[in-house]
């Protein structure tokens, strides 16, 4: 593929300024200023440098991120920063995108990607990704709380229906369900629990309804991928083992 190609398709902007940028020679491969545009490349493996920074070729971009509390998933915030703010440019340019999404003070694993295929396949509930949450609890955890969690409850309507346009009220909805795969106490008011499904505020809502109250809440796994124990809070990784992608 040609330099030039290359640059644009990993986000560095319209092509005009990617062969900008391998003119003005702020783009080198293996250490070697390439100034020519056209140069071609064979992109398997292949890695290029942009103003001393090095960036993997990757046809799709798939990314780790150690989201921090007070940053919201949404593309479009209403209250706090988007996690977008904490990825390069070029990947912003990419239109990376998070997979399913983690509340504004949720902290811990948070994938991202540009392959739609994927993301399909992470947040359907068909394909039964298990993620693994630990919340803090206002209460004890009880094992009766651990037994209710993995028989199922009833969870809570959320508060974020609008109101009826002609202001009449809207008619309770059936209720909801959910199950924890796994559920454990991790000590006295921590509580691990695996899910499979992705509902709206789902761990808060099932700790509420099993009468304890999610205080703080992290996730340190997505199918099986962990959250790198050095990565600190705002910092993010290619994922890049096409084993660990097929065993996601
Ligand atoms: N469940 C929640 O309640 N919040 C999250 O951020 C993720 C799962």
């Amino acid at each position: 593929m040609r330099l030039s190609q290359i640059l644009f398709s990993q986000g560095f902007g319209s092509r005009r300024l990617c062969a900008g940028l391998i003119y003005n020679g702020e783009v080198s491969v293996n250490g070697d200023v390439i100034d020519d545009p056209d140069a071609e490349f064979d992109t398997s493996g292949f890695s290029f440098e942009v103003s001393g920074k090095t960036w993997p070729f990757y046809d799709k971009a798939l990314i780790l991120l150690n989201k921090p509390s007070g940053y919201e998933c949404s593309q479009k915030p209403k209250h706090h920063p988007s996690v977008m703010n904490l990825l390069p440019a070029p990947l912003r340019e990419r239109n990376v995108q998070p997979v399913g999404r983690l509340d504004e003070d949720t902290t811990g694993l948070l994938l991202l990607t540009d392959d739609g295929t994927l993301i399909h396949k992470l947040t359907s509930p068909k394909h039964h990704v298990p993620k693994v949450y630990e919340a803090r609890c206002k209460h004890p955890v009880t094992a009766e709380m651990v037994k209710a969690l993995t028989d199922g409850v009833e969870l809570h309507e959320p508060e974020l229906r609008r109101p009826d346009p002609s202001g009449k009220p809207r008619p309770p909805r059936p209720p909801e369900l959910a199950r924890a795969e796994a559920a454990e106490a991790f000590d006295s008011h921590g509580l691990r629990l695996t899910l499979t499904e992705g509902k709206y505020h789902q761990v808060k809502r099932m700790v509420a309804a099993a009468g304890n109250r999610v205080e703080a809440l992290h996730r340190p796994q997505f199918g099986a991928l962990r959250l790198p124990q050095d990565l600190a809070p705002g910092q993010w990784i290619w994922v890049a083992s096409p084993d660990l992608i097929a065993k996601l």
